[in-house]
Formats: C-alpha cells, structure tokens, sequence
C-alpha cells in the first residue's frame, strides 16, 4: 500500500463489477484492490490496512457479512459500504449494527458511490484524529492511561490464552520536583520529552510505552520468558539515567524508581497490576531511588503507598512528630566531643520511629522537604543554644541539608533569620552537603555557599566518594570539612581498594587544607587504620549512636569526667 493514496478493497463476486469500479477509483487518485471471494478478501485484510472496504453480501463461499465482521476486528479503523444486489431489511439491520458507513443497493450511481468513499475516508480521518487524542499523551506522544489500559487488557487476554506471562512496570523519576522548582517549567517538559524518547529506544515492537502524565512512565513488556529477563530488563532501563539529559539550555541528571509487577502472579487484572506496580515504585523510591523493585506480598503496602506516607508526614510536620537525634563526632587528637550530627527521625504514633531513609526521599519528592528542613533547623539550633546555656563545650551542630533546600530560594535568609530568633551564633552552625547537590550546579552551589560562609557559618562534604564530584570544583569549595563515606570505612579492613581510597581522601582533604572526618566507625581496627593514617575525627557506632538530646548531655558530660580520669588514651567503653 502506497502512502497518501487511500487504498480501498472491492469484494464482489462480479468480474466487470470488479474491473470498472477498480479503474474509476484509480483514477480519482485511489488504490484499488479486489477480491472475487470472501476467503480472498480477508487475506487481503490481514496483509494491507484498507481505508474503505466495498462489500458484496453475496459471496460465492462465505456470507458478505462474515467479512465484515472479520474486517470489524482484524482492521477497525477500516469504514465498510456495502454494495448488494440483493438488499434486505435483516441484512441492512445487521450491517448497521455492525457499524458499516453505509449500505448501498445494486445498480448503484459510480459517482455516488464516490461520494460514499470520500465521505468514509473522511470520518476514518476525523475518527483517528479524536482517537488520537483520547488515547495519546500531547507532551509525548506515548499512550496515555487509557490507551495503556486497552493494551495491557490485550496483553491479558492474549497471555491468558498462551499461557504466558507479562511485566508491568511503573517507572517514576527521582525528585523530579527540584527539577521544576529549579527550571523553567518548559525545561521540566522537555525533560520528560527526551525521557520518554529514551525509553522508547530501547522497547521491542511488542512492547508498550505510556505516561501516566506527570513524571511517570508505564510500561507492558509482553511475551515473558523469565523473572531474569524481567530484572534484565529493569536494569537496562536503570542504565538509560546513567548518562545525563542535554537539553538545549542545560544538562540534568536524573535517575528513577521502578516498581515492577508481574502477570499472572501478582495480578490478573489491569488494577491489581498497576496498583502492585505502583506501590514497588514506592519501595524503589524509599530505597533511595535509582532502583527497582519486584512485587512481592511481603512488601508492607500500607505502610510505605505514597498517599498514606505522604498524607501521614504532612500531619507528622503539624504534630510536631518530627524529632532529631544527635550523634557525637570525635576529635582524635583531644579524644573528644566536639560536634554532634542531628539527624532527623519520625517518631510516627503507631509505627514507631521511622528512619531518614524511609522519609526524606518521599519528603523531597512531595515538595515537603522545605517545611521540614526549617523544622530540623529550628529544633537544632534551639537545642544548640539550650546545650551552650546549660555549659556544655560542643564547638558545633551538624545539619544535613538536602538538594531542594539548597536550590530553594530563600536558604540564606531562612538561616539566618533561625539562627538569630534562637541565639545561635552562625560560627557554631556547620551544613552538610552532598556531593550530588554540589554537582547539579557548581557554579551557583559554589556562590551559595560563599555567601553562608561569609555569615560565619562553615561547611562539610557528606558521604564523599560516592557522587559524581568532580575534583576539579573540590578546590573552589569553601567547605572546612569532608567525610568520607561509609562505605568506603565498612571496606577498610577487608578490601584493599577501600583502603587507598581512605588514605587518597585524607591526603586530598589535607592539601586543600581542609579537616577529614570518617562516618561509620564501627570497630577499634577502623579506628586504628583511621589514626594511623592521619584522619582528624571520626563519628560511627563505636563510640555512640545517634542519640536524643539529653542521653547526648549526658554522654558528653560522662566523657568529660572519664577524659580527666583517664586521659586521651581512654579506652572504648
Ligand atoms: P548521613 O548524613 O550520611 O548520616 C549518617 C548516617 O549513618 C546516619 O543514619 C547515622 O545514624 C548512620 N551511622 C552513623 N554511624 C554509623 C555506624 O557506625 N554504623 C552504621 N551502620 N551507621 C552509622 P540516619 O540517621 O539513618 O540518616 C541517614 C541519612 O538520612 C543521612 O545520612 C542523611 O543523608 C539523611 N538525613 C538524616 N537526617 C537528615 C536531615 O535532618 N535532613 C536531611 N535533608 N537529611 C537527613
Ligand atoms: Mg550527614
Ligand atoms: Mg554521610
């Protein structure tokens, strides 16, 4: 079938029916082809997708209306005229009901039968265009939800009856949200365009591409051989936000959490399969994100669906459930106390004490972290000053900051309006930051943080050896401090690797006069490879886990006391 020329088939069982009408379509510009019996047509049917199809009732083998019903299915874009010499009113009402454009009695006027086919082609345009739009995303132009839908019930039907399986996956970006409150709201439409391109790169024929509409993506991977090839596919998928997005007036990096799902064993309907999909995405996102995760039954969905979570942090930050705990850092030269790390916990009113890692994501990407990062400022900084008051000597207070605090727009001032409103002197404040957030955009986190240090406030590399981070920006940050990454300590005593990588970091830190902290310390070997190797502090469970803030007055003052008893060498208690 040639492009443009709409293509019409003619099944009649009349040769010179067959040969004149072919000659007048082509023509008036059409693409004619004919059958002469109805088992002739609907091979014709399963090969071309025709515009129009002109039918004879009376067939030499099959009944005209058998075809049309098999042109309704194999082809349901095609418009059918029905062209019979033998009208009855029982035909006429079944094709009608069958959704044929018109029913036409023999002998019929060429140029109203014309008419008809112009007309046909018409409506299959004006039809395909609402189609269109109903079941495509404008933004994409993948299918949206209810066009997913449709496909996914194929799928179904189709696995249900060769017992097959399928994955469904439901793909989310990560803090898309720092993206939009970042950029131009076009920059963030933008992103999603190539996203979604690139996620159609690497999808067989077979398989299906749709957005939900925000920063989400499903996906139908049909035809499943394994649970491997499920999880191969997951991670070439992980693999596609490895590499950043050029767009045309920046670069982003952006990962995403994958919830999968799989038919028949976790669902064999569209709801279940989406809603098992989504709520894996959601243990992907609590993981951290940039992740996958299979359905599976031991998931506690009610716990961690974002709706639940995301409705019961938001009444968390009314209540006031928000608390944080205080891990001590060692001076290794002194034996110390001379800092403390607040970290924040949900203290949720019926499941406990939730970690960080559980909320903060979630918090980030329902654009909720702002509200509480000040939460945490102010109860860290009126602590601090209750701590100070009370004669306790900590030289400072450690607050993490995440990524959309720092690109907010009002950090500065936030600071040091808390700072002041609670009495806190900005040189006792020392923020945390993360590699990544350095990374997203240097040049203006660079002039950020000038602008903070300049108001006497000091900073440290969190988690550093595990983000991007070039050293190239490492000498224009006017951080004081770096801490090495947990898992690089975890690795000190078993992997080499990990070792070089200690003592590189430390020697690093000291030539850009900056002080080294390792977070992690778990054991008195990690602690000794530390010292000997010139680290300047060190934080970790060896010597206290995080702590709420009277244990830590407390520990702090004990420490006092045994430090003059015992002197620098004390041993670990
Ligand atoms: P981080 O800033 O790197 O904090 C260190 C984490 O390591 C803390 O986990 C701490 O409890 C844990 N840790 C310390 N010593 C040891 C040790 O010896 N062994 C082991 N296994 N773990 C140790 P936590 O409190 O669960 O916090 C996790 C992460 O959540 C933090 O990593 C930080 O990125 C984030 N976070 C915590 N509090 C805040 C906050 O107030 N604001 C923001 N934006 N993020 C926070
Ligand atoms: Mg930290
Ligand atoms: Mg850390």
């Amino acid at each position: 079938v040639t492009l443009n020329k709409p293509s019409i088939l003619i099944v009649d069982d009349d040769a010179e029916m067959r040969r004149t009408l072919s000659s007048t379509l082509r023509t008036k510009g059409y693409q004619p082809f004919a059958a002469k019996t109805g088992v002739k047509g609907l091979s014709l049917i399963g090969q071309n997708e025709f515009n129009v199809a002109i039918i004879d009732l009376q067939l030499p083998d099959i009944s005209g209306l058998e075809v049309l019903d098999r042109v309704k299915t194999v082809s349901p874009f095609t418009e059918i005229v029905i062209l019979t010499g033998h009208a009855t009113l029982a035909s006429a009402v079944k094709a009608t009901n069958n959704g044929v454009f018109s029913y036409l009695q023999k002998p019929c006027q060429i140029e109203q039968l014309l008419l008809h086919i112009r007309r046909a082609i018409e409506r299959q345009r004006s039809e395909k265009m609402i189609r269109h739009i109903a079941y495509y995303d404008p933004l994409t132009e993948l299918p949206n939800r209810m066009l997913f839908n449709e496909r996914l019930q194929q799928a179904i039907s189709e696995a249900h009856r060769h017992d097959q399986s399928i994955a469904i996956m439901l793909l989310d970006l990560d803090r898309f949200q720092v993206i939009n409150d970042t950029y131009e709201h076009e920059t963030g439409d933008r992103l999603i365009q190539v996203v979604a391109q690139r996620l159609k790169s690497i999808v067989r024929e077979c398989d299906t591409v749709a957005r939900l509409g925000g920063d989400e993506f499903l996906l139908i991977f049909p035809f499943l051989k394994s649970a491997q090839e499920a999880t191969d596919l997951a991670r070439r998928i992980t693999k596609l936000f490895n590499e950043s997005f050029v767009l045309e007036s920046c670069e982003i990096y952006i990962t995403a959490s994958i919830g999968i799902s799989i038919y028949p064993t976790d669902g064999v309907d569209p709801p279940t399969l989406i809603k098992n999909a989504d709520g894996s995405m959601y243990f992907a996102k609590g993981q951290g994100g940039n992740t996958f995760q299979f359905y599976s039954p031991a998931l506690d969905f009610k716990r961690l669906t974002q709706l639940t979570l995301g409705n019961s942090l938001r009444k968390a930050l009314a209540q006031n459930d928000l608390l944080l705990h205080y891990q001590p850092q060692i001076d290794l030269s002194s034996g110390k106390i001379f800092g403390a790390e607040a970290l924040v916990r949900w203290q949720h009113r019926e499941w406990g004490l939730i970690p960080p890692e559980e909320f903060v994501a979630l918090a980030e990407d329902i654009g909720l972290i702002i509200p509480i990062g000040k939460v945490i400022m102010q109860q860290a900084f009126s602590q601090m000053k209750m701590w100070r008051d009370d004669g306790l000597k900590l030289d400072q207070i450690a607050v993490n900051l995440s990524v959309m605090q720092f690109k907010g727009k009002n950090l500065i001032a936030t600071i040091s309006k808390l700072l002041k409103a609670c009495g806190v002197d900005p040189a006792l404040l020392e923020l945390e930051i993360t590699e990544s957030i350095i990374m997203q955009n240097p040049e203006e986190t660079i002039a950020t943080i000038r602008k903070l240090r300049s108001l006497g406030i000091s900073f440290a590399i969190d988690d550093f050896g595990t983000g991007y981070s070039s050293l190239k920006y490492l000498k224009y940050l006017p951080a004081g401090r770096l801490k090495i990454a947990k898992c690089f300590i975890d690795g000190i005593l078993t992997d080499s690797n990990d070792r070089t990588i200690v003592k590189t970091i430390i020697n690093l830190a000291h030539n850009l006069g900056m002080r080294v902290i390792a977070e992690g310390v778990e054991t008195v070997e990690q602690l000794e490879f530390l010292r000997c190797h010139g680290c300047d502090e060190v934080q970790g469970f060896l010597f206290s886990r995080p702590l709420p803030a009277d244990e830590l007055k407390r520990l702090c003052e004990e420490e006092y006391t045994q430090f003059y008893n015992c002197g620098p060498e004390r041993s670990e208690a």
